[in-house]
Parts: structure tokens; sequence; C-alpha cells
């Protein structure tokens, strides 16, 4: 298979983690046949040093012209970097914003997983992050609290704000069908998350959320109140395969989610569009702090890079060989700064990319 794609290294750790990532990803083909061709594009604070503004139009356009982007990370340090006295429009944060808009993405993909190797920077108690587990959180993207009419007013003296949380079933039914897609590749179980005791929008998303769930007779679909699901998720984080849920609810319990695993430099990332086009990069920021210095963990990095190959790629086999790589590195005992313990072996970021890819069998 011939697989195009687009890189934004990105500032900061971005270009040293998406070395990396092309490296294992350069690996994988390798091994399985495939030939990838990669273009690298700027953003961020990049794009800004050499066009002053965070995106431009070519950027766009390679992005769009490929099967998917894989990406480091962008923005500087607020307080000391030049980029930040600039107007917010013309900012590093805003060239993302732009992208996923013109790239039409409403789906994002947050895996939380805890490899029994980092079971000890899990903040939960032993018996809970013994049991270990392993999680994707689906959120919708482009809807709800965060995109509905608001205004800030007074009346009779007083100040009033409000915000408006809008759905129409068409934008729930493509959140859902991802979400389902998803588990089909994965452990066959979804939990759909609302405020359905209280909320229409939460209703709405629930009956809508069923008849989808009526073309996948093979997953199981459970309802949860989003206050149990933020409680559940510290109790008995093993129970969840896809949580599928809108956009506020999905920004929180990705976060809490991702918390509960302790390893920043772990956590991937997804955000698709209604094609198998998608956007792949860390969870995590640009780390200037720890920039150019080669101790950066890629891991998350290259997790991203596995996701792209199973969900824009549908490569499962491919994607597994590098997350069992990723594991098989862990149990080796090699842990980059972040995630070193008493007894491993301390590497850099380069040669854990190194490590990665050797051990992709
Ligand atoms: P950050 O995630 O960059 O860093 C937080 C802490 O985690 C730092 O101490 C950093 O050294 C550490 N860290 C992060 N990733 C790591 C890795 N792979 N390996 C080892 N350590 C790692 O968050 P921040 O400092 O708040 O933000 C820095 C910049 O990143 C800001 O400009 C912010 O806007 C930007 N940011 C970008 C994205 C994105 O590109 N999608 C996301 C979040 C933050």
């Amino acid at each position: 298979m011939e697989l195009h794609i687009t890189c934004i290294p990105g500032d900061g750790i971005g270009p040293e983690i998406v070395k990396e990532a092309r490296k294992v990803l350069e690996r994988a083909a390798d091994k399985y046949g495939h030939k990838m061709i990669f273009k690298d594009v700027l953003m961020g604070g990049a794009s800004i040093d050499a066009h002053g503004v965070p995106l431009t139009k070519e950027t766009v356009a390679e992005a769009k012209a490929a099967d998917a982007v894989l990406m480091g990370s962008i923005g500087g340090d607020a307080a000391t970097s030049p980029w930040y006295r600039l107007s917010p429009e013309l900012r590093p944060e805003a060239g993302l914003l732009a992208l996923r808009k013109s790239l039409k993405l409403f789906a994002n993909l947050r895996p939380a997983v805890l490899y029994d190797e980092l079971a000890d920077a899990c903040p939960l108690r032993e018996e809970i992050s013994r049991a270990g587990f392993d999680m994707i959180i689906v959120r919708e993207l482009t809807g709800g609290l965060y995109f509905g009419e608001r205004k800030t007013f007074q009346e009779n003296g007083v100040r009033k704000a409000i915000d408006t949380l809008t759905y129409d079933e068409n934008e729930i039914r493509r959140i859902a069908v991802k979400g389902f897609d998803i588990a089909r590749k994965r452990r066959k179980k979804v939990t759909s998350v609302d405020k359905a005791n209280v909320l229409d929008s939460s209703r709405l998303w629930r009956s809508v959320v069923e008849e989808v769930a009526k073309g996948y007779p093979d997953v199981t679909l459970e309802h949860m109140l989003v206050d149990n699901c933020a409680m559940q998720l510290v109790k008995n984080p093993a129970q969840f395969d896809v949580i599928l849920t809108e956009n506020m609810f999905g920004d929180i319990l990705s976060d809490e989610a991702s918390m509960v695993t302790g390893s920043i430099g772990m956590l991937a990332s997804a955000s698709l569009n209604d094609t198998k086009f998608g956007l792949y990069e860390p969870s995590h920021g640009s780390a200037p702090d720890i920039a150019g210095m080669d101790i950066a963990n890629p891991i998350a990095t290259v997790l991203s890079a596995a996701m792209m190959l199973r969900y824009s790629f549908d490569l499962d086999r491919e994607a597994q060989a590098i997350e069992k790589a990723v594991k098989l590195t862990l149990s080796e005992g090699y842990r980059t700064a972040d995630i070193m313990s008493e007894g491993m072996t301390k590497v850099g970021c380069s040669r854990m990319g190194d490590l990665l890819a050797e051990h992709i069998v």
C-alpha cells in the first residue's frame, strides 16, 4: 500500500518526536511491504518565523492532499516567546484551530491506557491500578456548548450570561457511527455518556445513539450519566472500552482519563473527519522546557502514528506491531526521563525511537 503522509513537526520537542515516529513507521512499512511518502510542512511558531503567520494556504493544501497528517506539537513558552506578543489570531495555536476547521475534523479520539510496566505512575489505589485499563474516549468536537450562541448582558442592573447547547441528529449520528466503528476494532463495547436526566440535548443524543446501535448488533451499548462516569473513571476504569460523548463532557472526561494513567509522554490522540482522513498528534504540548535536549518521550507520537495506521489506513496488524513494540521496549526496562524509575535503563528520545523500531517484529 502507498501511504501519503503530511508531517507537521511543529515547535519545541515536536521535530524530535516526529522524527522518531517516522523512524518507527518506516520500519513497520519495510516489514509489511508498504511505501510511505512523507512531506514536511510548517505550522505554529515555525510558520510564524518563516512566513509571519501560523498557518499558510500551502500547509492547508498539503494537509488536504495527504491521506493523513502526523503532527508533533506547536507553541512555545507564553512568558518568553515573541510569538505570544502577537495578536491572538497570529499566535501558534490559532494555526492549529484553523487547520482543524478547514479539515472538518469532528471526532476526537483520546486513548487512555495503563501499561503494567508504568502502573506505579498511576495515582489510583493499587488494587485499581493492578487491574489496568485500556479505553478510548470518542468526543464530538464541533458542536455543543462551545459552539452554541452566547451572550453577556445586563438585566435590571444585574449582569447575566447565556450559553446554548445545541445538537442536531445528524451531528450525533456521525459521531456515534465513529464510536461504534472504533468499538468494532476493539472489545466491542460502547458507553455513551450524557446527562439525559436533565438535558433535552442529551435525550436526543441517547435516542440517536440507540438508533445507530441497531446497525451494530455485535457491539454492546450502555448509557451512563456524566457525573457517574467521572466517578467510575477513578473507581473502576477497567470497565470502559469506548466512551462516546459530546463536546464538553468529552473535554473534561478525556483529561480525567489521561491523568489517571499518570504519564503525559505516553498519551496519543487523533481527530477524524467523515472520511478516513485524520490528524494524529500526541496529547501533550511542545514542552519548550526540554526542547533540543534529546530527552523527550516520543512514545505518545509513536502511538498516534499507530492510530493513524489503524483508523486512516485500516492497517490493524501494523498498528498492533507498533503497540507491541512499545510494550516490549518498556518490559525490557527502557525508559525516557519522564517515566524513569529505579532499576530501569534511562535512554534519550532518539535511542528510544531506535529501540521501538528494532522491536517491531
Ligand atoms: P506541555 O505538555 O508541553 O508540557 C507540560 C510538562 O510535561 C512539561 O514539564 C514538559 O516538559 C512535560 N512533557 C510534555 N511532553 C513530554 C514528553 N513527550 N516527554 C517528556 N516530557 C514531556 O504543556 P505546556 O508546558 O503547558 O505547553 C507548552 C506549549 O505547548 C504551549 O505553547 C502550549 O500552548 C502548547 N500546547 C500545544 C498543544 C498542541 O500542539 N496540540 C497541546 C497542548 C499544549
